[in-house]
């Protein structure tokens, strides 16, 4: 019998990627043994409405930048080609579409993600659909998906060096021309440069 597919998606606005998001995605592929983890950036992000988020073509070419010297990661357009907002439950769908029923998916998130993501429109079928691999820093109380378990979610955890960094210090950074060498690959710092994605006067 064929071995089944273990694949981790990481669902992300991706504005910009960084080492966190890196750094996290290659954890999740050794520890839990994945055959590989697909990026997903989303489309029309539902909850971030706050502020103007980047095109998805280009934060889909950074997260392309980002991953491409790898040969376990890849980069999906599921959600940035579907029209309207996005949400998890017709991607999970899309997905067993492509990979057939058998596939195990993981979605990796940050934790606190985690919780986001059960509050959403059908969390229940997502829940019964696919495990969570959440991220968390290093000492942080892994207790605290008990209630979720008793649930019936299955919720892995996994601790992560890089976790404090973040796309939105990363766009102030920018902004302020403070430094952001180190928390993101240089190929994807040149491309914010280049199209002046968070200029000093636009919206972070
Ligand atoms: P923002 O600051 O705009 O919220 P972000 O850095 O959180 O951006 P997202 O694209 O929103 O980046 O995150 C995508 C996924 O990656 C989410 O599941 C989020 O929890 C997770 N994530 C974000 N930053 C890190 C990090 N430093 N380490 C591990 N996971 C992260
Ligand atoms: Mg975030």
């Amino acid at each position: 019998m064929r071995k089944k597919l273990r694949l981790g998606i990481m669902g992300g606005t991706f504005d910009p990627i960084h080492y966190g998001h890196l750094v996290t995605a290659e954890e999740a592929l050794v520890q839990f043994n994945l055959d590989k983890v697909v990026f997903m950036p989303t489309g029309v992000p539902v909850r971030k409405t706050h502020r103007s988020v980047s095109s998805a073509e280009h934060r889909y070419l950074m997260t392309v930048i980002a991953t491409a010297s790898n040969p376990d990661f890849e980069v999906s357009r599921l959600e940035i080609d579907r029209p309207g907002p996005t949400y998890t439950v017709d991607t999970i769908h899309a997905l067993r579409d492509l990979y057939g029923t058998e596939a195990e998916l993981y979605f990796i998130t940050g934790a606190d993600a985690v919780w986001d993501i059960l509050t959403w429109k059908d969390s229940d079928a997502i829940a019964d659909a696919c495990a969570f691999i959440a991220a968390t820093r290093p000492g942080y109380d892994l207790g605290r998906f008990a209630e979720e378990r008793q649930r019936g979610i299955r919720i892995e955890t996994m601790e992560v060096p890089a976790l404090a960094i973040s796309s939105s210090d990363i766009r102030a950074r920018f902004g302020e021309r403070r430094p952001v060498r180190y928390l993101l690959p240089e190929s994807v710092s040149a491309y914010v440069e280049k199209y002046a994605l968070y200029s000093p006067d636009g919206a972070l």
